[in-house]
């Protein structure tokens, strides 16, 4: 059993809110999840850089979350201390004609209508992804064409251990839906974003379109975690679940949303186990029907 009062502590000393056993279900957009046994916000860079060294020196394990919008956290939840980066005070500004800075626990909504405001282009396709920046870059989000790799030229992040270092995009390896940051432990503190200056008409014309599009197609009216599956190569994971006739089919309170059968929404009172339940049997009935692997989207947090 880790003693998390001594992190506690040192979290109220440096910088940090801190709390125990706070519950992740209203963390997650899921609405699902047990208890973080230590649940920690940083106020600054500098807070979390010393949590973070605090944290390795005493072998305590961490985990990182943004907007929890990409998460399936365990119903016991998470035995660590679990760092959440959206802090009201973060950042957004620009640093010249055509480039952005956001800090990573900036809401990506919000990055994109700065952008708006300031008529940059290129970061349409990110709004009504309710991510924060930080999760953005780690999954490589996008969507309508665009992704974060088109538009980050760099980042700011620190090791596992608090150090702080700065990376070029060409050394993030950025793909569909992955990063070098879902392999290096490392902590994404923020980002660089290299824009194009257009008419706020048109900026607005493209995000007010693709947000409609998203209002017509998903089920934004019930808790999930966006896509379920990663889009298997030449396929549409949503299409060979509907051929599958899974469609509207449940486990407990999970359910493969009627609207958009990519999604695994929660009816009310899921469990992970009902999605985690649920999820299985998709994956098993399309590769039977079809011979594709589907691949989680979703991070599954214990
Ligand atoms: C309704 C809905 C629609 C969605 N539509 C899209 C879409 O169109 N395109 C798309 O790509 N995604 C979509 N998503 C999924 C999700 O919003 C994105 O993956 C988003 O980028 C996740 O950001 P987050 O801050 O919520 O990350 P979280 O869910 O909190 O975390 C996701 C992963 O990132 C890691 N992480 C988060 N912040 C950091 C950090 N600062 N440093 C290191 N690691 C970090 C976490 O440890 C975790 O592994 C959708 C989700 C929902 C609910």
């Amino acid at each position: 059993m880790t003693d998390y009062n001594s992190i506690y502590n040192f979290a109220l000393e440096n910088g940090c809110q801190s709390v125990f056993d706070e519950p992740l279900n209203k963390h997650t957009s899921f609405k699902i999840g047990g208890k973080a046994s230590l649940f920690v916000i940083p106020q600054s860079d500098e807070a979390l850089s010393k949590l973070l060294k605090k944290c390795s020196d005493d072998n305590i394990r961490t985990v990182i979350i943004g907007n929890g919008s990409n998460l399936l956290v365990s119903d016991d939840g998470i035995d660590a201390v679990v760092i959440y980066t959206m802090r009201d005070n973060c950042e957004i500004r620009l640093l010249n004609e055509t480039e952005i800075y956001c800090d990573a626990g900036a809401s990506l909504t919000k990055v994109c209508r700065f952008a708006l405001d300031n008529g940059l282009s290129g970061l349409e396709f990110a709004f009504g992804i309710p991510g924060s920046v930080g999760g953005a870059v780690y999954m490589n989000a996008g969507a309508y064409g665009g992704e974060i790799k088109d538009v980050i030229t760099k980042c700011d992040y620190m090791t596992s251990d608090g150090v702080s270092a700065q990376m070029l995009k060409e050394e993030m390896a950025l793909g569909y839906r992955t990063s070098i940051f879902n392999k290096n432990g490392c902590v994404i503190t923020g980002a660089y974003f290299k824009l194009k200056k257009d008419s706020h008409e048109s900026i607005k014309e493209r995000m007010n379109d693709f947000l409609s599009r998203r209002k017509s197609k998903q089920p934004l009216e019930f808790p999930s975690a966006g896509s379920t599956f990663k889009r298997p190569e030449g396929h549409f994971a949503g299409a060979l679940i509907e051929q599958s006739g899974l469609k509207g089919v449940s486990v407990g309170g999970a359910q493969v949303s009627e609207k958009h059968a990519g999604f695994v929404i929660n009816k009310g009172n899921a469990t992970a186990k009902d999605v985690m339940a649920l999820v299985e049997l998709i994956q098993k009935k399309v590769k039977e029907d079809s011979g594709v692997d589907l691949e989680p989207e979703i991070k599954i947090f214990s």
